[in-house]
């Protein structure tokens, strides 16, 4: 006897609900107005609700709410801060999209592999942000250091570029999919559920920066490549709150080292 069929079964349910709810959309100083409205639907039509907005040119606005149809709630519900650090500061993993490989140290993803981490790290209860860049201008190469990874579509060379809603879309339906799917997923991460929120992992590198003056590494030269190979290097490690106390009090023995050695040659 053949089973009934059941064309509920045929729709997977997604993962715990919570699970989707630590995944946020970071929108980056977003010129047009429309394009938040169209990205709060691509949102929610994927099923994840938080939208946060840094630096909007203009917002609210009435072509936000046309564009956003009936996900007039997420658009309620946006956050907005003004710099991208504030805005991924409890996160434990950012993803940062980009039209371009750029020359960033920072490994790059194709969507379906961050939105496999992405259901990992927030199933194990980390804060999860994918971040999208200004239309004209992409993200800052100073906004891409702040992330994990960059995840690229893998669109036409010759015209890469989508609008930023679609990218949104692309984005959340990959998330989407990966909640959706079996629980394992073929995430290159292990979840970082023990790694130290971003913010203290900002500390730490402004910390870092301040030491590696004070004990005059740099010698004239500039300090970005160095600095963007050792982000990339701590990034990669996961450190957890305990590791950054212990490494932050290696600086400040560097640091009082260098202003003892300061003192006595002056
Ligand atoms: N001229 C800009 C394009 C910005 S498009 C640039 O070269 O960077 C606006 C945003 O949409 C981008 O910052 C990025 O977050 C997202 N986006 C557009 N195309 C993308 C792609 N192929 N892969 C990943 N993100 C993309």
């Amino acid at each position: 006897m053949q089973a009934p069929l059941n064309p509920s079964s045929d729709t997977p349910s997604p993962a715990d609900p919570a699970t989707a709810s630590r995944i946020r959309i970071v929108l980056v100083g977003t010129q047009h107005p429309g394009n938040i409205g169209s990205a709060a639907r691509a949102i929610k039509t994927m099923g994840l609700s938080r939208l946060v907005l840094v630096a909007p040119q203009k917002f609210p606005h009435n072509e936000a709410d046309m564009m956003a149809a009936g996900a007039d709630d997420v658009l309620a519900a946006a956050v907005e801060v003004d710099a991208l650090a504030d805005a991924v500061a409890d996160c434990r993993l950012v993803l940062g999209c980009t039209a371009r490989s750029r020359r960033v140290q920072l490994r790059e993803l194709d969507p379906r592999t961050a939105a496999a981490s992405a259901r990992v790290e927030a199933e194990a209860g980390g804060e999860v942000a994918l971040v999208f860049g200004r239309e004209r201008t992409g993200l800052e190469n100073a906004e891409l250091q702040l992330c994990h990874a960059a995840v690229h579509i893998p669109a036409n060379p010759d015209y890469s570029s989508l609008n930023l809603a679609a990218a949104v879309q692309v984005l959340a339906y990959e998330v989407r999919m990966a909640l959706l799917g079996a629980a394992t997923v073929a995430a290159t991460t292990a979840p970082m559920a023990d790694a130290a929120p971003h913010a203290e992992l900002e500390g730490f590198f402004a910390q870092l920066a301040d030491t590696l003056d004070a004990i005059d590494f740099h010698k004239g030269r500039t300090p970005d490549s160095a600095m963007r190979k050792l982000r990339r290097l701590f990034v990669r490690t996961g450190l957890d709150s305990q590791e950054i106390r212990l490494l932050r009090g290696v600086l400040a023995d560097a640091q009082r080292m260098a202003r003892l050695a300061g003192r006595d040659a002056g």
